[in-house]
């Protein structure tokens, strides 16, 4: 479920069969995990010394199946509980981008019906970035969140595929490959073509 997915087609794949996964660079996902273990602890020994109760990635695994019968699942990074409220954070390396913002919110419309404490607590949201930190306020959890995600959990558990909206910012951050997306556009990262002939 993001806000700035306009391939709808990737969700309901997913949602209906296993696939073979494009291989990342090791080295990038071997230093991916440590700078993100980095973030995560840092984050949370500065919320536990203010006080905060702290659970962390695996104590936050969930997942739901829903009347469609597709299954969301999710891991927040920290779940930190203090004075009768909740802050649900996930830590990222990288770029910031909208889909980041969707991902807590999705965690923080979630929660409360998988972990009893969580239906009792409001919740709010943080981004933690390597330089800078975005709030998600809990009024964000509202009707409109819901109704989108119901429509794309609709969509995930149609039988009709959705159409595929191929391009390369958005093929990058999926891992399906060619052989299941034969439309896959991978010129994201391809060199710049040269236009001489404009000017
Ligand atoms: S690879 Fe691109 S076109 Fe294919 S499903 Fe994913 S986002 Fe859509």
């Amino acid at each position: 479920m993001c806000g700035d997915v306009r391939c709808h087609w990737a969700t309901w794949f997913r949602a209906h069969y296993d696939h073979d996964k494009a291989k990342r660079d090791p080295t990038w996902l071997q230093n991916w995990g440590s700078d993100h273990t980095r973030l995560v602890d840092s984050r949370a020994n500065e919320l536990e010394e203010d006080g905060y109760t702290i659970y962390l990635e695996g104590q936050n695994r969930f997942s739901l199946t829903g009347s469609t019968g597709v299954m969301i699942a999710g891991c927040p990074d920290i779940v930190a509980v203090r004075d009768g409220a909740a802050l649900v954070i996930d830590c990222k390396t990288g770029k910031s981008k909208t889909a980041d913002e969707y991902q807590v919110l999705t965690y923080m419309l979630c929660l409360p019906h998988v972990a009893k404490p969580y239906s009792r607590l409001p919740l709010s949201g943080l981004l933690q970035y390597n330089y800078h930190s975005l709030e998600i306020a809990s009024t964000r959890v509202d009707e409109r969140l819901r109704s989108h995600f119901r429509e794309v959990m609709q969509i995930a558990g149609g039988t009709e595929p959705p159409a595929k909206r191929p391009s390369g910012s958005e093929c990058r951050f999926w891992d399906i490959t060619a052989l299941d997306c034969p439309e896959r556009d991978d010129s994201y990262n391809a060199p710049p073509v040269r236009t001489d002939a404009l000017f």
